[in-house]
């Protein structure tokens, strides 16, 4: 998937209406459009990056940043306390279908583990 026809890229630019809930310079944070639990947003990194697996070390510090946000906003909207999941499906047998970076943040319900 190339950064021309992504539709993560699109939602970041604002090509593509998401509901956001937070973003800065480095990422965007919207809510999933088919939620797998009662709360469930994407935090996605502004620039295009295809997956976890193409990820090098020069996106050290934007990596962090999407975990980092994550917790942000799970303290922010309150279930921080209670817990929630974060989730990386990284290429096919992972259960990868957008090919731009994501992080799943889940929460609102108890988690099974290990996740089928
Ligand atoms: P994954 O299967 O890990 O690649 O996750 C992709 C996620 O993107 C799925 O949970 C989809 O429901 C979600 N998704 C796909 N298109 C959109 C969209 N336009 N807005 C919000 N979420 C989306
Ligand atoms: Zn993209």
């Amino acid at each position: 998937m190339s950064a021309d026809n992504c539709i993560f890229c699109k939602i970041a630019s604002g090509q593509l209406p998401a509901k956001k809930v937070y973003d800065d310079e480095l990422c965007v944070a919207f809510h999933d459009l088919t939620p797998q639990a009662p709360t469930h947003i994407l935090i996605i990194p502004r620039g295009h990056i295809d997956s976890l697996d193409t990820a090098d070390s020069g996106q050290r510090e934007v990596l962090g940043h999407l975990l980092l946000t994550a917790a942000e906003i799970a303290r922010d909207r309150g279930f921080a306390e209670a817990g929630y999941r974060v989730v990386i499906n990284t290429n096919s047998d992972g259960g990868q279908t957008v090919f731009h970076l994501h992080v799943h943040l889940l929460a609102g319900r108890e988690f099974v583990f290990p996740p089928g």
